[in-house]
């Protein structure tokens, strides 16, 4: 495959879905947001009062799921439709980010979604965003980031994320959601969440977003 995929891996929280926009619009790619999917999964399967342990209805949902993304032009966040309806927000609470680590740690949903996802790779490249990009999507991707922060870090960042929106929140809690995500990304048995053999570790723990950015984009150059 000609096209570039640059794969940004990680725990949420890391500040991989912020660099992975930031690097998209610099470069002019497309972005991939697979966890979008997976929340998108759960979040139609909620509405529909599908239950998240019935494998075989959720691949017939991922199979239909009549979804869109739309970028933003000037690099910001995209808007992403379900069935026509902007849900960019509803995606993003803590039940639908539940269900969707739920959903995702079932093989045939994860099959159901692959191809959707491999065909993001247009021209002139692609940033892809998520927890398998460089292991089990894009296995040829040209540079594979895996970003990690501590969960610490990362519950506060989420924490400020919920004030900003007026929203509360307790820290304890959140730390907590994030242990208990990570213990189930990274110990599921397909696809677990840890990085490709060839991935370039960034630990985002001390760094503001600009250092990452400017550390993805010199090890890009180095292989161009
Ligand atoms: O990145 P985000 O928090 O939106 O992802 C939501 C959930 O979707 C994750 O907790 C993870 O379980 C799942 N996911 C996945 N594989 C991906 C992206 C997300 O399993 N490539």
């Amino acid at each position: 495959h000609s096209t570039p995929v640059i794969t940004v891996d990680g725990p949420g929280g890391s500040g991989k879905g912020t660099l992975s926009g930031m690097l998209a619009a610099r470069l002019g790619w497309h972005l991939l947001d697979s966890g979008a999917l997976y929340r998108l999964l759960a979040f139609a399967a909620q509405k529909r009062g599908t239950d998240l342990a019935d494998e075989l209805a959720l691949v017939q949902l991922a199979a239909n799921l009549d979804v869109q993304f739309i970028a933003d032009a000037e690099g910001g966040e995209q808007r992403i439709m379900l069935e026509g309806d902007d849900v960019s927000r509803s995606i993003r609470t803590e039940t639908v980010g539940a269900g969707a680590s739920r959903v995702a740690a079932l093989p045939a949903v994860r099959q159901a979604l692959l191809a959707r996802q491999q065909a993001f790779r247009e021209a002139p490249g692609l940033v892809a965003d998520g927890r398998d990009m460089g292991t089990v999507v894009f296995p040829d991707a040209q540079l594979k980031i895996f970003l990690t922060a501590s969960p610490e870090i990362r519950a506060e960042r989420r924490y400020r994320q919920l004030l900003e929106k007026g929203e509360t929140a307790s820290l304890a809690g959140l730390l907590d959601e994030i242990n208990a995500r990570d213990e189930r990304d990274m110990n599921r048995s397909v696809a677990p969440l840890r990085p490709a053999e060839d991935a370039v570790l960034i630990d985002s723990s001390h760094m503001s977003i600009e250092n990452v950015l400017e550390t993805v984009q010199a090890e890009a150059r180095k292989r161009n």
